[in-house]
């Protein structure tokens, strides 16, 4: 027997690419799927897409408004029972710029990423802290290791997120609550649609979901994929500071001249 089946898991965010394939996986292994999403038509074409006798509910709230996200878990939790796993899953990747440094953009992000998963933590919390067990789940990302160019809101949430639960795996381990971060690379989803990867650089969701659940499964505090990457990252993270730009620069120039169309004719 599958070690989800019978449990409770919420993921918010579940309406589309990871949270989507993991309600889809979960729900195959018998687990009792409460869908959060704050676009109601997404949470429509998950159920349409689950199978009938999937013991699903769904919710529509923005992570963002913590009355709406504690109502959303209430109404969950009369439908289907006690929470047993959140999945953090609820998040936003837009590109900034410095040159065009917006407060508004990355507060937004900040908002949704970080704040989001405060405000879904805090709504199964208590739930799980009266039960004396559970398990809490965020999908971080490898943007966490250090800030990149282009990304500064979206680095600085997950960065925010890694901090957050590292303090909250210590603290709760011994109330029986266990912690997990989640830091992928790029995986394809609507999320990145409007991105161009090399196929390598690039994980399909159904192979990264595969990697998710078996880290949720074995309760790891953190797991960071795929290994190419996450030691590129881990070195950019280490390097000093002056050695780590050069490369990131390099990189980046390697991507402009990657993308722009070689002139005809020349
Ligand atoms: P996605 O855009 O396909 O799905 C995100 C879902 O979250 C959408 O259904 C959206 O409606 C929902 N959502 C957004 N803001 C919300 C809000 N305020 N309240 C409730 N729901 C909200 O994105 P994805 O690629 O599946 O990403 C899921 C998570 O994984 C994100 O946290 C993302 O940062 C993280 N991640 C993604 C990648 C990647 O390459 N795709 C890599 C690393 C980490």
């Amino acid at each position: 027997m599958s070690s989800f089946a019978d449990r409770t898991v919420l993921i918010t965010g579940a309406g589309s690419g990871i949270g989507r394939q993991l309600a889809v996986r979960l729900a195959a292994e018998g687990a009792r799927i409460a869908a959060v999403d704050a676009r109601v038509e997404a949470l429509d074409t998950l159920a349409a897409e689950l199978a009938a006798g999937t013991a699903l509910a769904t919710a529509r709230a923005d992570v963002t408004d913590l009355a709406a996200t504690r109502a959303a878990v209430r109404q969950l939790e009369d439908r289907l029972g006690p929470i047993d796993v959140l999945i953090a899953c609820a998040g936003i990747g837009r590109k900034t710029r410095a040159a065009d440094f917006s407060a508004e953009e990355i507060n937004a992000i900040l908002q949704v990423n970080l704040l989001g998963v405060v405000n879904s933590v805090d709504a199964v919390l208590p739930g799980m802290r009266g039960r004396g067990r559970g398990h809490l789940v965020v999908l971080s990302s490898l943007a966490s290791y250090r800030g990149l160019p282009y990304l500064a809101g979206y680095c600085a949430s997950k960065a925010g997120v890694n901090v957050l639960f590292d303090s909250l795996r210590v603290e709760l381990r011994p109330l029986g609550i266990d912690v997990t971060t989640i830091c992928p690379g790029w995986i394809r989803t609507p999320m990145t649609q409007q991105l161009s990867f090399r196929a390598r650089d690039v994980l399909p969701v159904e192979v990264a979901a595969g990697f998710i659940l078996e880290a949720i499964r074995r309760r790891r505090p953190f797991v960071a994929f795929p290994w190419r990457m996450t030691w590129q990252v881990r070195l950019l993270r280490y390097l000093p500071r002056p050695v780590s730009d050069w490369l990131i620069t390099r990189a980046l120039g390697r991507a402009r001249r990657l993308a722009v169309p070689p002139a005809r004719g020349g």
